[in-house]
This record gives C-alpha cells, sequence and structure tokens, in this order.
C-alpha cells in the first residue's frame, strides 16, 4: 500500500498547474482579508518541565485533525502540535484501505474549508479546468490529494510518523508521551484533540471463530481485515469470501472482482440490506447545532433508532459489484467457522462448508475508549454513556453504552465523583462522539460544526483559566488613543 497521489493528483497536467497556482493566489487574497491568521493571544503556560505547555496537541493529521488545527489557528491559537502516526498521503482511509471509487457523500460537501470559498473543493476542482456541472461525486483520491494541497496552502504543521502513546493528568495539565522521528519524548498540553478516526477511537472489529481468531493473534497470508493492505493482484481467477454487507464489504468485492476474481462471495447475518441511510437526513444546521442540546433520553433514543436500522451501502457499491456474474450475496448466512487448510480457507455456516481462496473480514471498527492503549491511566475516569441510562437500555445496545459522554463541545466528561478535571481538556473528534453529537460525527458534512465548535471551547477555556492574567494585561493596556489629538492627556496627568 504506497502513496496513490501518482494516481489522482492535484494539479498534475501543465494547465491544471496554472490553474491551481491561480487559485492559491486568490486564497492569499481571501485569508487576507479574513485576517488570518489572527494576532496569536493565549498566554504562555509554564510546564512543569521549565517548557511552555502547548495550547493544544492534535492527534490524527487526517481531514478532521487538520480542520482542527485550522480552526484553532482562525481562533489565533498557534502554539500547538499536530501529529499523526501515518506518513504524509497515508492519512485515514481515503489513499490507503478505503476501496470505493467516489465518495458516499454528495459533492455539495464542504467543510475543510471552513467557509472560505477559495478553499471548497469546487474551486480545487474548477482551478483545473475540470467542470463541476459533469462531475458526479467526488473520486476518493481526488479528495485525499484536495486535503493534501489545503494542508500545504494553510501551512498546517503536520508532523508525520509520530504517534502518542500516552496520556496523563499532571497538575491540571495533560502529559503526552510522544514517539516520532525525533525519538520519544513528554509534550505538556492544556488541551488535548483526538482526532484519530474510526481505528483510532477502539480499533479493528474481529470476529472470533473456533479454528482462527484475529483477536487471539491468529494469521493467515489471505486473510485478511478490510483495512489492511490488500494486493489484490493475486486474486486473479481466485475465490474471495467476505464477511459483511457493509459499504466496505461491498467495496472489497467489487476491488477483487475487478482485479479479475472469479468469485467474490458475501456472507452476511441479516435477511436484507437496510434500505435508508438515515445519516443523510442529519445534514442540517439544526441537527448539528441542535442535536448536542437534547436531554440524555431524548439522544438514547434517536440513535438507539438509527442503530437498529443500520446503514445500505451506496447504491454505486452495490452496482459495481452485481455487474461481475462472480459476485454473490448470501443473506442469513452467519459464519460458524473458518478453517484454513493448505493454501485454501473453508467457510462454514449453518447452510454448509464453502471453499474459498482469500478471506476479508469487512466487520468495521470498534469504538470503546477501553482498547485505546494511551487513555489507560485516564480510562477509569471518563464517563461512558452506560452509566446515564437505564441498566436494560444499555444492555439492549452495548456498543452505543460504551461510547463516552460527551460536552456539547466535544470533550469527554468525568466521571461523578473522579479527581482528574484534566479529563475536560480532552476533546474527541471522531465517531466516538456519534450518541453525544449524532451519527454524524466524524463524517464530511459535520466538519466545520465539530472543529468550529472545539476551536472556540478551547478559546474559551484558554481565557477563562487565565482571567486574572488577562485582566492585569487589560489594565496595563496604555494605548493612547487620543495622542493625535488637542485633546491628548499624559498619563502620568491624569488623576487615579
Ligand atoms: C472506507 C471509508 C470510507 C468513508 N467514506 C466516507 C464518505 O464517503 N463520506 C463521509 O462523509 N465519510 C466517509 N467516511 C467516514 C469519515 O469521513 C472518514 O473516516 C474520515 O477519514 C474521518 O476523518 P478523521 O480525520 O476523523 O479520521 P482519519 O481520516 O481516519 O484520520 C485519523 C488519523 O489519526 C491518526 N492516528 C490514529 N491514532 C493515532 C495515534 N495514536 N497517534 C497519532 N496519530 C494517530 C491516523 O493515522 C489517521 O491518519 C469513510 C470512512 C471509511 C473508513
Amino acid at each position: 500500500m504506497g502513496l496513490m497521489l501518482d494516481r489522482v493528483g492535484s494539479g498534475r497536467s501543465p494547465q491544471g498547474a496554472a490553474g491551481l497556482a491561480d487559485l492559491e493566489r486568490e486564497v492569499t487574497r481571501d485569508l487576507d482579508r479574513l485576517n488570518y491568521p489572527p494576532r496569536a493571544w493565549p498566554v504562555p503556560k509554564p510546564a512543569p518541565d521549565g517548557s511552555t505547555a502547548l495550547d493544544a496537541l492534535v492527534v490524527g493529521g487526517g481531514m478532521y485533525g487538520q480542520t482542527m488545527a485550522f480552526a484553532l489557528y482562525r481562533e489565533g491559537i498557534r502554539n500547538l502540535r499536530v501529529i499523526d502516526l501515518a506518513r504524509e498521503g497515508e492519512e485515514g482511509p481515503w489513499g490507503t484501505y478505503a476501496r470505493m471509487d467516489i465518495l458516499r457523500s454528495p459533492k455539495r460537501q464542504c467543510g475543510p474549508d471552513l467557509g472560505v470559498p477559495s478553499l471548497t473543493f469546487r474551486a480545487w476542482h474548477e482551478a483545473q479546468g475540470r467542470s463541476w456541472d459533469e462531475l458526479y461525486k467526488i473520486h476518493r483520491l481526488d479528495w485525499l490529494a484536495y486535503l493534501l494541497w489545503l494542508r500545504r496552502v494553510l501551512d498546517l504543521p503536520v508532523e508525520n510518523g509520530t504517534r502518542l502513546l500516552a496520556l496523563e493528568p499532571a497538575g491540571g495539565l495533560l502529559r503526552a508521551e510522544i514517539e516520532g522521528p525525533r525519538g520519544r519524548e513528554s509534550v505538556f498540553c492544556r488541551n488535548v484533540v483526538l482526532a484519530t478516526g474510526r481505528e483510532g477511537a477502539g480499533g479493528r472489529q474481529v470476529p472470533a471463530f473456533p479454528s482462527f481468531s484475529m483477536a487471539r493473534g491468529d494469521r493467515h497470508p489471505r486473510i485478511h481485515h478490510s483495512a489492511d493492505p490488500i494486493d489484490f493482484g493475486p486474486l486473479q481467477g481466485r475465490r474471495v469470501a467476505i464477511l459483511g454487507a457493509n459499504a466496505s464489504a461491498l467495496d472489497n468485492a467489487g476491488t477483487a472482482l475487478e482485479a479479475g476474481a472469479a468469485a467474490a462471495v458475501m456472507f452476511c447475518r441479516r435477511p436484507a440490506l437496510p434500505q435508508v441511510n438515515k445519516s443523510r437526513w442529519m445534514v442540517f444546521p439544526g441537527f448539528q447545532h441542535g442535536f448536542p442540546a437534547m436531554d440524555d433520553a431524548a439522544r438514547w433514543e434517536f440513535m438507539s433508532h438509527v442503530a437498529s436500522v443500520q446503514m445500505p451501502p451506496p447504491h454505486e457499491s452495490v452496482l459495481r459489484c452485481t455487474r461481475h456474474a462472480g459476485f454473490d450475496l448470501r443473506f442469513a448466512e452467519p459464519w460458524t467457522d473458518v478453517i484454513a487448510d493448505g493454501d485454501e480457507i473453508d467457510i462454514v455456516t449453518a447452510k454448509g462448508r464453502h471453499r474459498f481462496d482469500a478471506v476479508i473480514f469487512a466487520t468495521g471498527f470498534n469504538v470503546d475508549l477501553a482498547d485505546v492503549p494511551y487513555l489507560t491511566s485516564l480510562l477509569p475516569q471518563i464517563e461512558t454513556w452506560g452509566a446515564r441510562v437505564a441498566p436494560q437500555d444499555a444492555a439492549r445496545f452495548p456498543a452505543l453504552a460504551r461510547l463516552p459522554y460527551l460536552t456539547a463541545d466535544f470533550q469527554l466528561t468525568a466521571k461523578a465523583g473522579a479527581h482528574a478535571p484534566e479529563v475536560e481538556n480532552l476533546y474527541l473528534l471522531s465517531f466516538g462522539a456519534s450518541l453525544s453529537h449524532g451519527a454524524l460525527a466524524g463524517d464530511l458534512p459535520a466538519v466545520r460544526a465539530t472543529t468550529t465548535r472545539a476551536a472556540q471551547a478551547i478559546a474559551r477555556a484558554l481565557f477563562v483559566t487565565d482571567y486574572q492574567a488577562y485582566r492585569q494585561s487589560m489594565r496595563r493596556f496604555s494605548e493612547a488613543e487620543l495622542e493625535p489629538t488637542p485633546y491628548f492627556v499624559p498619563p502620568e496627568d491624569i488623576a487615579p
């Protein structure tokens, strides 16, 4: 799995490159008109090791992390670092394990631009001489190229190859242990933003079977999770079994068939595909701003309904598969065992035993902070939804009950009686926020509302915490407004 920008890159043609250069000049003008970046104002905070604490550490340099950095810059918060364990261009799914051709979302999505017209995807697309009207939906590699372009023109400081290892409270600050090209270091932070994506909020969901369990550590060269790098070339003429019926299952089936697989057979428990994407309904400002203000009972009722109806795969992904004779989708046929037998793999179901050459678990991701290694020391202090609802409700929807309970500004919440106020300096911008903020959290349509709100909350907290310093600064403030006029009076002549 390498960097895929060579396949669909930004400004590759001379016309595209010239168009982007023009657009970049327009971006510079726009940002200048918006007085971006504003003056940096936060008061420096000394850390216990003699350094100055970061105002924010943003963990994850994908779509949410880089937009969060932009949102913080817009609030004049510049003492920050953004780290991502991936190499540049491999952040998030777009150029790595996402195997759809196009984004699910309609092309009219704004977000990472934070409302600046010249920073929109449409501006980027048209600047390269491409027609907007003729575009059906955004190609995923174009989306990746666009995000990387934004990062460059906004000069967002993503440190690649750098991983967060541990977080612990440190007397009102958070101490982050990180490891990157410079080695291992301890960084003291006033706020930490976790923008670690689907996989970063709990890891992969992998089923366990009597004869094969990834969770137990079993490995096989042709048994994969859909988020693995998979070389589809050798699957030509082979039979591939896929567990799951979500978008990723279909995109992996489609990729296998397009690579020449003889068969791609999907198996799922359910008797039919979910039919309605309720998340699509949620894309409007009233929902994004209003849902977190609803009480716990209303949010639980709303989201448990959404969880019950589940989400269909995009119809484009289905049609991509059904045009191949080798495609099959078997409903109501869960697997009971996976048995590696030499070069082949047997899938056992209640309906029979089937032979395949490769297996892909398209079983998605878990959201469970208990499985996030860097949260181990804070975990006992973090409130989850399970503590906010009746035990029988939590038992009915255990995956929802495990989700963290966030404030309206995306902060984690400390459990009642916990002695770790630092928990509330942690912001979670990912699918883990979906019960507190609605199913959109972590997806493209919510990126602007989410990052703007979290950045403003950080600005507020920085100000409120250091209020006495700002108050004194206001007293010292002595810009002589009337100096050029005849009515100027020197400060020493003014009676106290
Ligand atoms: C296959 C797929 C297709 C999707 N298609 C769409 C779509 O069409 N439309 C839509 O709206 N949404 C879609 N989504 C959902 C969502 O928009 C994407 O997942 C999007 O990438 C979320 O952005 P993010 O910044 O939250 O996470 P990511 O893009 O996943 O970025 C998170 C980053 O955090 C880094 N990271 C994780 N842990 C650490 C650590 N400990 N230290 C340092 N860095 C760390 C990772 O390396 C990663 O780069 C899709 C998701 C998937 C998985």
